[in-house]
């Protein structure tokens, strides 16, 4: 065993020090970590994405074809641009039993915490294999995650559970929304505005789409509620964020553009509500457009399809997770997580993490030190169980 060993702190220091910024590559981390787990005799499977820029990394610990226990996080951070920080947020600060740094909650400290227990691991013969999964781009709309999971079947036996580490406070989450996300832009015709029915008004028929939008929102809060469920709300929420359009007050507008989401409660048709959306600009607003000139047009196009995390009570993923968290009870969370898109490959998959979400994306990001010892302290749990079975 050559490569040099790191205590959590360190290793949290080391992986805050890459500026893995969705926009700009992750390489530079990923190469640093394989490079660690290799020093450990542990090989790494790289997987990159289309500009070869940017990569997933999975590595096992352990038996191969054994069922094991993947511990997930995403290496991107978001932006700190226009953010007021107190210090580089690049190099970490340790103040008042607080790291400073972006990505230390959400969710670099997680995955340190991971690497800094590996010589452990490796140096065990486990029982159960230990796999680390580290994505690219959760950040964007989770777009990484998935060319990871389509592979990782070829590396090992599927999993008995995925660990998600996402800040939760080391509570155990079983259940999130989904989030799908668009951007819509109506191609109207331009004219002066005394001849309107000359034009295809943009912005009348994006201000069409939106209160359809906000139909549907308002039927599922209407008849697809589920009050059991825990969400705040408990039903698909959905929402119209921006929205742009026109350049003068005579003019009739050529384009608008507007940005939606919906926040999909587990278990629901994650296309059921984009169907309904394309349904009625396919049937009833591009033939009023197309009536007065077929060059107009409108396009969607999708940001980010996360599906939600359904709650599979007293599984064994989530039965194991809760013994290792030394928790009774599961909760619920209102944000996305790659966790829905383990679960739908048919990884049973649960969200459990050091660190808070209140901190998270926001400058002066930290994790308290208490987190990163409960964190310690769950994984020295989790060594003990793949030792033993
Ligand atoms: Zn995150």
């Amino acid at each position: 065993m050559a490569g040099k060993q790191y205590n959590s702190v360190e290793m949290i220091k080391k992986l805050v020090s890459f500026d893995t910024t969705s926009r700009v590559s992750n390489l530079e981390l990923i190469d640093f970590v394989a490079d660690y787990l290799s020093a450990l005799g542990v090989e790494s499977h790289l997987i990159h994405d289309e500009s070869g820029e940017k990569a997933n990394l999975y590595a096992t610990i352990g038996p191969r074809d054994v069922p094991g226990i993947v511990l997930s996080g995403h290496t991107d951070v978001v932006p700190v641009d226009g953010q007021a920080w107190d210090s580089d947020p690049f190099t970490v600060v340790e103040q008042d039993e607080k790291l400073f740094g972006r990505g230390t909650s959400d969710m670099k400290s997680f995955i340190a915490i991971a690497l800094a227990m590996a010589p452990d691991f490796a140096s065990t013969n486990l029982k159960t294999p230990v796999h680390f999964a580290l994505s690219f781009d959760e950040e964007v709309g989770c777009l990484g995650a998935p060319l990871m999971i389509q592979k990782m079947d070829q590396f090992a036996a599927k999993p008995r559970a995925v660990i998600i580490g996402e800040p939760t406070k080391m509570s155990v989450v079983n259940a999130h929304k989904g989030v799908c996300s668009f951007f819509t832009t109506v191609h109207g015709l331009e004219r002066h505005s005394s001849e309107t029915h000359r034009g295809v008004n943009a912005i009348a028929y994006g201000a069409e789409l939106v209160a359809f939008l906000s139909t549907l929102g308002e039927e599922m809060r209407d008849q697809h509620s589920y009050p059991e469920s825990g969400f705040d709300p408990p039903y698909t929420t959905v929402h119209v964020g921006t929205m742009h359009g026109g350049t003068a007050q005579n003019i009739v507008p050529l384009n608008c553009t507007f940005s939606w989401e919906y926040r999909l409660m587990p278990g629901e048709d994650a296309s059921e509500i984009r169907n309904r959306f394309q349904a009625h600009v396919d049937e009833v607003v591009l033939p009023k457009m197309h009536a007065v000139d077929t060059s107009t047009g409108i396009d969607t196009e999708v940001r980010a399809f996360v599906p939600g995390l359904a709650p599979e009570d007293g599984s064994p993923a989530e039965a194991l997770v809760l013994a290792l968290a030394r928790k009774n009870t599961t909760e619920v969370v209102a944000y996305g997580t790659e966790a829905g898109q383990f679960q739908e490959a048919g990884n049973p998959a649960v969200v459990c993490g050091p660190g808070s979400i209140a901190q998270a994306h926001k400058p002066n990001e930290f994790i308290e030190l208490s987190e990163v010892r409960a964190c310690e302290i769950f994984m020295r749990r989790l060594l003990d169980e793949v030792c033993a079975a």
